[in-house]
Formats: structure tokens, sequence, C-alpha cells
């Protein structure tokens, strides 16, 4: 779901909602390089102005990261989820940037009380009481909407919202593609604004529910509960009886798919509202700023303010490491890693790789301190990189509205102190007296988690997850603020690394093959081999039986594997 902003004759974004697990760095560079090459939007769009923000559903195809450790569970890189998301980003895109037209931009904000609840409710409680007392929650509830308006019409053109809240009300018991509650909520809202009978995707009403500081937030709001005994779980370590796996999160329906949808139509219901209600018009300068910074040895000093208490000297972030939390999962999914106890495992990608995992040094056991430290993965690169090191991060701007785009997924606190310090920085700047900044998650690439410093502390899931060490939080600040004031100065670009690279003929992959499909002679794909009930009554199942193929020999973009037809008796057709 694209979303192409231009002032006119001066600058242009795009921020694409997508419902995948994560931006990938791998997808942004193929989306450019398709971009770049469609004569159409040659030149227009490059890692400046092209922001990719990950739903983070936990159920759409994997193995489009190029990354070692986020290979682990398809078995290697994939490349069909590589291309078929690279390719579906360049086309809409290409949409949006050729059919914009002028319109009005307006904004709303409200909260959506009941889909959402923190899943470490103890490592928020580390944070200063007095910060903690600035909210009246542990989540945040407010959601942050962009109307767009045809100009001289009048007529919706699209919605844009960002609300904290993960994509796991269904757990990874399940097998089905799907975009979760959110994917849920923007088929909703589509739907209800499209003519009747548009199919998803296709209708020129676009609405997206895009990722924010969702880190240590679940959709499972009915709280832990052990599986065996139907109790509350211990809360600290989100166990029962001292076990991990029996603990898990349940959402507010009677299944995983109920509560998806009871989630999902919460969200889509308030943002129906503020849209309706949508008046504070958005417009102004258009802007963006761009830089890649290397964290596994990013030197800075420590503001006073900061979690830390501040430093004379400069503080680093660390190489990347995985602390031990990480292996127990999270109570949306517990430990899909359970594999890294042993060496010989049923997963033949983890059997490949992990004897190439190495020992931390000193000095990482020091700069990860009090990470118990699992996975070095920072400091691993055959058969090649298991980790992000240069990481990007991304400032776009209309007017007082500000997108600050982390490729990471922050925590609630660490994204209100982003948040509140890019506001801050905004004003001081003077770029704006009243700003508005949202925060857009799990961007462009995929560098785990950032908790802040006193979550840090505790090495709960997110805290494990926080790989490049206990001031990464204020790392990524140190450089928003950067981004900041290079806008206001017009500093034009931003100091920045080279874009990573990525290797596709490095990639390993161990799924086993498909290449080749049969019905037979003298059938066809699509032939029914057992028909349906010739008639049936309201409530019964209808079964029918056909040839059909492996699906990852035509993936179907923009079609369907199967259609639901009724037949209408008055106008005899179907
Ligand atoms: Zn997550």
């Amino acid at each position: 779901r694209a979303f192409v902003v231009e002032e006119p004759s001066s600058k242009i974004f795009a921020f694409v909602s997508v419902d995948f697990g994560m931006g990938a760095h791998a997808v942004t560079r193929l989306a450019l390089e398709l971009l770049n090459t469609d004569t159409k939007t040659k030149g227009v769009f490059d890692y400046t102005n092209l922001c990719i923000s990950g739903t983070h559903t936990h159920s759409s195809p994997a193995g489009f990261l190029g990354k070692v450790l986020f290979q682990i569970t398809s078995l290697g890189f994939q490349k069909t989820s590589y291309e078929t998301y690279a390719q579906a980003v360049y086309k809409a895109v290409a949409e949006a940037y050729a059919t914009r037209s002028a319109a009005t931009i307006s904004s709303n904000r409200g909260l959506v009380e009941d889909a959402n609840i923190n899943r470490s409710p103890t490592a928020y409680l580390l944070n200063p009481a007095a910060e903690r007392a600035k909210y009246p929650n542990n989540t945040d509830k407010e959601m942050v909407l962009l109307k767009f308006q045809d100009a001289t019409t009048g007529a919706g053109i699209g919605m844009l919202n960002w609300y904290s809240v993960h994509g796991t009300s269904l757990n990874n018991t399940n097998k089905l593609v799907s975009g979760d509650n959110k994917g849920y909520a923007s088929y909703l809202f589509e739907q209800a604004v499209n003519p009747a009978g548009t199919v998803t995707g296709e209708g020129k009403f676009v609405a997206a529910f895009a990722a924010a500081n969702l880190g240590d937030v679940s959709p499972n709001i009915n709280g832990t509960f052990c599986m065996d005994t139907g109790l509350p779980c211990d809360n600290l370590h989100s166990t029962c009886n001292g076990r991990n796996e029996m603990c898990t999160g349940r959402g507010p329906g009677k299944d995983m798919f109920d509560s998806a949808r009871i989630i999902g139509t919460r969200q889509y219901k308030r943002a129906m509202e503020l849209y309706t209600q949508a008046t504070t018009i958005v417009d102004g300068t258009v802007d963006m700023r761009h830089t890649f910074v290397d964290f596994s040895k990013f030197s800075f000093p420590l503001p006073m303010n900061s979690g830390a208490g501040g430093t004379n000297g400069n503080v680093t972030t660390c190489p990347g490491a995985m602390g031990y939390a990480f292996a127990a999962g999270t109570t949306d999914g517990p430990g899909m890693f359970n594999f890294i106890q042993a060496t010989n495992t049923t997963n033949p990608f983890w059997n490949a790789v992990s004897d190439l995992l190495s020992k931390p040094t000193k000095e990482q056991i020091a700069c990860q301190h009090p990470k118990p430290i699992l996975l070095n993965i920072g400091e691993v690169t055959k058969p090649y990189d298991w980790a992000e090191s240069v990481v990007p991060l991304q400032l776009l701007r209309i007017g007082d509205f500000f997108i600050i785009a982390v490729p990471s997924e922050f925590t609630t606190m660490a994204g209100r102190r982003m948040r509140e310090r890019v506001a801050d920085a905004v004003t001081k700047a003077g770029l704006s007296k009243k700003p508005t900044v949202v925060l857009a998650g799990l961007s462009n690439m995929y560098g785990d988690y950032t908790a802040t410093f006193e979550e840090y502390q505790e090495q709960r899931y997110e805290g494990a997850s926080t790989i490049f060490g206990p001031h990464e939080l204020e790392a990524f600040i140190f450089n928003a603020v950067r981004l900041v004031n290079d806008m206001a100065s017009g500093k034009n670009p931003s100091d920045t690394l080279p874009a990573p690279d990525f290797d596709i003929k490095k990639m390993i992959d161990l799924l086993p093959k498909w290449d080749y499909d049969t019905v037979g002679i003298g059938k066809h794909y699509g032939d029914v081999t057992v028909q349906p009930q010739a008639t049936v009554k309201r409530g019964q199942i209808v079964e029918a039986t056909f040839r059909s193929a492996n699906p990852r020999n035509n993936i179907r973009t923009g079609g369907t594997f199967l259609t639901v037809e009724k037949f209408d008796v008055s106008s005899g057709k179907w």
C-alpha cells in the first residue's frame, strides 16, 4: 500500500506499508532497482525518499532477509519471497506515482483503548517513575492518522495510520498466509470505501495500518496463561512451573482467527471515526533525510537526560549479539529457536551454519553487559553476515508532520523517547512550532529490537534482542537529531555510509525443490475430480477436489489460487 507525497515542483517521497514481517534491505535495494529501470519512475526514488515499513504480520512468507539469523526457519534465502515483495513494492509505488493528483491532506489522532497490552510489563517498570507518570498506560493507545482527499472533488483517496500492536493475533501454529490484525483492518476499511465487489488490492482507495513502536506490545489482551493449568503465568519470567513453552498470550476471541478479526475490527472502527472527523490540514514543505550508520561501533556523547544518566566521554554501540532470553521467545510465540540447544537438529540450515558461530571476545562481553550472549551474530561473516551492522535511519516531513522511520522494533518507552526528542529538536531548530512526530517501525531493514537502557538491564526478550547493546536507543536518537538539524540547516544529503551490499549469489537455500508438476496427459489444472453435492442446506460444508499444482510454480501475484462464485438465480449468471 503505497502513498506518494509531492510538494509541487519540489520534493517527493513514497511511504509504503507492506503486509510482511519487516522492512528488508535486500527488498529495498531490488525495489529501487526496478523503479530506476522503469522509464516512468527512473531517477525519482532512492534510499532517501522511499520508505518501506512492514506491518509486522508474523504470517507472511519468509526468507526475504539477507542475513543468516533470519533465514533459519525458512531453511535459507527464498528468492520467490524476495522478488515478489520487491516487485509488489515497485508496482504499488509506480501506480501511486502515475496516478498522483492535487490532494488535500489532513490529520487526526485518538485512542484505541482495547486493542493492545504490554507483554513485558516488568521491564517497562524499570523506566524512571517520573517518566512513566507522564503516560496513562504502559503501551501507546493513540492512533495517529493521515487522510488524503482529491483537492477538487473532496473524494477520499487514501488513509494511513500508525498504531502500536504486534501482528501476532495469529500465533506460530498458523500455517496460512495472512495480514493478521492490521491486514484485516486494511481489508475492512478498503471494503467500506471502495465500490461493492472491489477485489482486495485493486480498489482505488488505499487504507494502510502501519507499524509504530510495537516492540513490547501484544494484541493478546487477555494476558498470559498456562496451557496446562489455565492459570496466569509467572509475570517476571513468563513461565509455568519454570517452563516457558507452556505460557502463551490469549486474545479476546474464541480462537486466534477470531482474535485477529476482533483486534483488526477495533483498529478499523476507530480509524474510520478519526478519518471521518479529520480536519487538521497538513501542508507546507515536503522534505526528507536519510543516513546509513555503522552500529557495530558507533561512538557518541551520551546526553544527561538519557536513561544511562549521561557521561563526559563517549559511549559506543556493540557488534550485534542475541541474549539468552531470545531463545525463549515471547508469550506471542514461545521459542521458535529451541533448536539452538542441540547441534544436530531436524533443521538442515541450522546444522549447516551453527558451527560457524563465534565466541564473543572480552570486549564484546563487556560492551553488551549485562546481556549474557547466546548468539554472537555481529562478529560472524560466514557463510555470510548473520545480522545487520550498517543500519538506515530516515526522516520524512510534510509541513508540521514528521515521520521518523527506524529499522527496528522499538518498545513503547523507546518510541516515546525517540518521538519526544525528535519533536524537541524540530522545535529548537525552528522547523515547526507544534510538530506531530510518528515513529514508523520495521522500516527499510531489519535490525531487531530497541529497548531503553533501563529495560535492557532486565534482559527479557526485547532487551535480549536489542542487538547493538545498552546504548542502541540513544544512538538512534543521536542520529535522528542529526537528521533534523540537517533538515533545518539545509545540509543535503546528510552524512552517510554507502548502502550495504547484498550478494544474492552467496545466499544458501536448503528448502526442498518443487520444480516439476504434472496432472497427466489429457488432464488439466483445475479439473474437478470429485464434484460437490448437487444440493446443500445452509450450514452444510461443501467439498470438492481439484487437480492442483505446487503454488510455488506460479504464485499468481495480483490474482488468486481459488475463487468462490455464487450463482444468481434471477440473472442466471455466476
Ligand atoms: Zn516483533
